[in-house]
This record gives structure tokens, C-alpha cells and sequence, in this order.
């Protein structure tokens, strides 16, 4: 494996490599300033597969570093190294996230040769990154034929209990079956279907074939909670729970077995009417999940404001929390907040064991993520069910 050193100390880089040497890495090179090691990966002369990369450097400095190399579109994987404290650190690291670096790790100067090796151990195979395309943009009316067309299909995600394994439900995610493109996730038709005042006819379709799915679960004996995204959009129109009423007794679902996941992606246009509605759906026992807490407009404020019963931490405070004091400190006082309040918790994008671990040992209720399972077809999951309960479950038991 090629690595790349960029560090404007020669002790340091004679320090790393020579760490590098023992744990058998031996082709290394390195850079002193940044400019010149961004000149040779841009020119093609040099290709390293991973690159570690100094924070501090007078000229160049790591931070401008790691934009220009996403700029150029560097495929490889980075480790970040700095004698800062750990929040910087880690807020650099998820800088790096944000410009769609595959980070490994950031490293705290003087690093030692065991986190080094620990670091390193994490590295996956190399593979061969296709050139990133630009993702497709799609007219509002082809989205618009999709949905009176059926076109779009709802995949659905697992929850469980974290202390019993128990499956408490699944969440609706839609996608859009689109002729040539093959499947188009959400984050692709969204933010359009809001934009072009589509979004109120999508929610219909997604949650009358959600609700369909859900009674054809609990003929089989599945009683899940369903949980369906909307949109602050949604709830600007004041027949809504009338809706959610009617589609849910059609389909023979109580309400009680369905929760909203409000996530607010702009400003609420009409607080009052988003107020009036959400309260009238609580009134008939629909449940109501702040989604994404957390980030974006989802804060403390809603959380006063609107009588929620459930809360998602996003995920961004949940990946990596049992390596991050802070991320522990926010999860934690989250967490607290809900309990007092009285309300549910669910983690989302768990992703492996140590985050599992971690949420458990702090008493988070429920998890979703693809450590449990990805999102499925309607018709995969009672299969899933009894796979988690008689196999997965009992393996991960009470150790985890
Ligand atoms: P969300 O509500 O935060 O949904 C979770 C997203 O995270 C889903 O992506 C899911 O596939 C993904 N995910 C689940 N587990 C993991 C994990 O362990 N790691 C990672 N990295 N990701 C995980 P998806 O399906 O692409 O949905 C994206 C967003 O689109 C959703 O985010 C939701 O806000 C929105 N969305 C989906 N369906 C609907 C819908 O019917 N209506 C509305 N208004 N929004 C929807
Ligand atoms: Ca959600
Ligand atoms: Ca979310």
C-alpha cells in the first residue's frame, strides 16, 4: 500500500514512518508542504492509497489541505494528525466527512505506535472508486407522474429494542422505481417534492401503501408500530389528520400503531396551523417523533412547543459516540431530557457493535441502523423478524 506523509516536521515524518515500517508498511512518501504533495496527486505522479495529514503546517495549513483534496477529487482514504486538543480533531475529521473524504481516523500528536496499528486495522480493502458522477437532477413533473403513476415504493427499516431485542416497528422510506435509473433514494426527490408543492400528494400515497403494508403484517401476526415521514409541509394542510384518520380505518390500523417522524428541513411557514394539526393528531393517539434531533431546525424549541412523544437522535451524534467524549456528553444529556420529559428514544444509523454497546450501556430504548438492518421491502421483513428473534438476537444476547 502507498501512503502519503504530509507534515511540515521532519522529526515528525521520520517518527511516522518509521512506526509505519513496523507495522509493515514500507512505501511511503513524504511531503513537507501541502502545496507540493497536492501538485504531484493532481498531476496523477503520485496515487496513495491512503494519505496521513498534519493539521498544523505554516504555509498550507490541514484544513485548506483537505478541501483541496476533496476538490480533486482524492479517492483514497486520509488520516488526520495534530497536537490540538481532541475537539478539534474531531470537528476537523467531520469536516473532512462533510467534503466526502473517507476518513480513517484523526490521530492526537505524539501518536503511539498502538493507535497507529489500531487506526490502520480499520482500513478496508482497497477498491477501485469509480470516477463520482453527478447525481441527476429530475423535473418536478416527471416526479409528479411517479407518484399519480405509482411509481414510488415505501421500503421499511427495522426498530428494536435495545434491552430486549424486542422489534418495536419499522420506519417507511420511500423510493422512486424510475424507469431507466433503476431505484432513486429519497434525498434525490424530497427537497423537489417540497419545492413544487408535491409533497402533500407523496405523503398520501406513502402512507395509505404504508398503512396497506401494515395490516397485511398484522394479518401474519406482526403487530409493528409504523412510522411515516413528513414534511412541516404536511402539516400546513388543515384536512390532514382527517386524512390520516380515514386511510388508517380503511386499512384497519388503529392510530395508536402509527407514528409521524416530523422532520422540520425549512422554517415552519404557518406555526399555527402546523400547531393546530400536530396537537389534533396526538389527540388521536398518533404518535409523534421529533426526527434528526438535534440538528437543523429540530431543537429544544420544538421540543417545548409541540407535544412529541417519541425523539430521534440523529445519527451524527450517534456514529462514533463510544469513541468521543463529546458525542457521549450530547447522546447522554439527550437522552436525559427525554426521560424526564417522558417521552421514547430511538438512535438512528446504528452502525456497528461499539456504537450498540455504548447506547445500551446508556440506557437509549430503542435503535435503528444497519448494524440491525437496512431498509426492505414490505414483504421482507416478517422473514427478518424471525430471523432477528431466533438467530441474530440470541447471538448478539446480553453481552453486547
Ligand atoms: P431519515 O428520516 O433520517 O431516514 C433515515 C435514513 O438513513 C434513510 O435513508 C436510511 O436508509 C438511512 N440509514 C438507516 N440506517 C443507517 C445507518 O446505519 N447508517 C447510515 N449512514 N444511514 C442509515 P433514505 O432512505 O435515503 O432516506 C433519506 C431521508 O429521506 C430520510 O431521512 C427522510 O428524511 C427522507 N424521507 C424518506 N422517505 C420519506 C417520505 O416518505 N416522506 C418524507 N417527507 N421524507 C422522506
Ligand atoms: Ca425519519
Ligand atoms: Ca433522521
Amino acid at each position: 500500500m502507498k501512503i502519503l506523509i504530509i507534515d511540515d516536521e521532519p522529526f515528525s515524518q521520520r517518527l511516522l514512518t518509521r512506526q509505519l515500517a513496523r507495522l509493515g508498511f514500507t512505501d511511503v512518501q513524504c511531503e513537507t508542504r501541502a502545496q507540493d504533495a497536492l501538485a504531484l496527486l493532481e498531476s496523477g505522479q503520485l496515487q496513495p492509497e491512503l494519505i496521513l495529514c498534519d493539521l498544523q503546517m505554516p504555509e498550507m495549513d490541514g484544513i485548506e489541505c483537505l478541501r483541496n483534496l476533496a476538490r480533486i477529487g482524492y479517492q483514497g482514504e486520509l488520516v488526520l494528525i495534530s497536537g490540538e486538543d481532541l475537539r478539534v480533531l474531531q470537528t476537523a475529521e467531520k469536516l473532512a466527512q462533510v467534503h466526502r473524504l473517507d476518513v480513517l481516523g484523526a490521530l492526537r500528536k505524539p501518536v503511539t505506535n498502538k493507535q497507529l496499528g489500531m487506526l490502520l486495522a480499520r482500513k478496508r480493502p482497497h477498491v477501485e472508486v469509480a470516477a463520482a458522477t453527478p447525481a441527476k437532477t429530475y423535473a418536478p413533473e416527471a416526479l409528479r407522474d411517479a407518484i399519480l403513476q405509482g411509481r414510488l415504493v415505501n421500503h421499511y427499516q427495522p426498530k428494536v429494542n435495545i434491552a430486549t431485542g424486542h422489534v418495536t416497528g419499522v420506519e417507511t422510506l420511500v423510493r422512486w422505481q424510475h424507469p431507466e435509473d433503476g431505484l432513486v433514494y429519497p434525498d434525490r426527490f424530497i427537497g423537489l417534492a417540497e419545492e413544487h408543492g408535491l409533497i402533500d400528494a407523496l405523503t398520501r400515497v406513502v402512507l395509505s401503501d404504508a398503512l396497506r403494508q401494515a395490516r397485511r403484517w398484522r394479518d401474519a401476526g406482526l403487530d409493528l408500530h409504523l412510522a411515516v415521514n413528513v414534511s412541516m409541509d404536511n402539516l400546513a394542510v388543515l384536512e390532514f389528520p382527517d386524512f390520516v384518520t380515514r386511510t388508517a380505518r380503511a386499512a384497519g390500523v388503529p392510530l395508536s400503531a402509527l407514528v409521524l417522524e416530523v422532520t422540520e428541513s425549512r422554517l415552519m411557514k404557518d406555526p399555527l396551523a402546523s400547531l393546530d394539526i400536530l396537537i389534533r393528531l396526538r389527540l388521536k393517539r398518533v404518535g409523534l417523533s421529533i426526527d434528526d434531533f438535534g440538528t437543523g431546525h429540530s431543537t429544544l424549541a420544538q421540543l417545548r412547543d409541540i407535544p412529541f412523544d417519541e425523539l430521534k437522535v440523529d445519527r451524527s451524534f450517534v456514529q462514533g459516540a463510544s469513541r468521543s467524549a463529546a458525542l457521549q456528553s450530547i447522546l447522554e444529556a439527550s437522552l436525559n431530557m427525554a426521560r424526564q420529559l417522558g417521552i421514547k428514544t430511538v438512535a438512528e444509523g446504528v452502525e456497528d457493535l461499539d456504537d450498540w454497546s455504548f447506547l445500551r450501556q446508556v440506557g437509549c430504548e430503542q435503535a435503528q441502523g444497519y448494524f440491525i438492518a437496512r431498509s426492505m421491502p414490505g414483504g421482507d421483513v416478517q422473514a427478518w423478524v424471525a430471523d432477528w428473534e431466533q438467530r441474530r438476537w440470541p447471538q448478539l444476547g446480553s453481552g453486547a
